[in-house]
């Protein structure tokens, strides 16, 4: 006689391996009741007392995880999405990692207006969100593409401008750099794959939220 043993499918949540959303999407899940072992080496991280894993990735990778169904859930920046043009449901905004994409010149420059950018050099590692923006304003500039630390590019003379994530402002003061113009404001989000969505309903409401949809 064959025995089918009911196993339910194991979720996986995306989150950012290292770097300013690690801390604060670890802690919330903790808040939530997950247990975790103490490993922040591993890719992938198994829940001691639910039936998830965590899947450490960089945060620029996590939309298409999610986006794909290999990730059935993730914690990311509403700036990356939108970076990524990933339109994935949203099921809850986090208390974190509030912060603005802004485009900032240096002090002594001329630029006092969005029109003031037409011609100019703007680096960023938000290629597409800074020229949607520039569509909408109706300005032709030149975006510099640049993987990061784009606040020195303005005294390498790389560009004449800036498009970059501020919180508090203090890298770019210490650049002598000043936010003209915000593009986009942004914090984590918990975001949830399209596919499969009986297991992810169950385990939502094992943790006390509901998804969206
Ligand atoms: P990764 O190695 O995962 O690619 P990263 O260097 O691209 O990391 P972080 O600098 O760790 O990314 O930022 C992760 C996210 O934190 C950002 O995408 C943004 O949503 C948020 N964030 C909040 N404040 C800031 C800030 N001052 N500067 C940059 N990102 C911020
Ligand atoms: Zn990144």
């Amino acid at each position: 006689m064959m025995h089918i043993i009911y196993e339910p499918e194991r979720q996986r949540m995306a989150i950012q391996k290292s770097g300013r959303l690690h801390k604060a999407s670890m802690d919330f899940l903790s808040a939530r009741g997950l247990i975790f072992p103490a490993n922040d080496r591993t890719l992938i991280l198994p829940c001691e007392n639910f039936d998830i894993d965590l899947l450490y990735l960089r945060d620029d990778d996590i939309p298409e995880y999610v986006r794909s169904g290999v990730a059935d859930f993730g914690i990311v920046g509403e700036n990356v999405l939108a970076e990524k043009g990933a339109d994935l449901p949203i099921i809850a905004k986090m208390d974190f990692g509030r912060c603005k994409l802004v485009i900032a010149a240096p002090k002594d420059s001329r630029i006092r207006t969005p029109e003031d950018l037409g011609g100019k050099r703007i680096a960023t590692s938000y290629p597409k969100l800074l020229s949607e923006y520039l569509a909408r304003e109706g300005i032709e500039a030149s975006i510099v593409p640049i993987s990061g630390s784009t606040e020195i590019t303005p005294e390498l003379d790389l560009a004449d401008a800036i498009c970059d994530l501020v919180q508090t402002g203090s890298t770019l003061k210490a650049h002598d750099l000043v936010p003209l113009f915000t593009v986009m404001e942004s914090q984590a989000v918990l975001i949830e794959s399209p596919l499969k969505k009986q297991a992810k309903e169950r385990f939502l409401s094992q943790i006390n939220l509901k998804s969206k949809l």
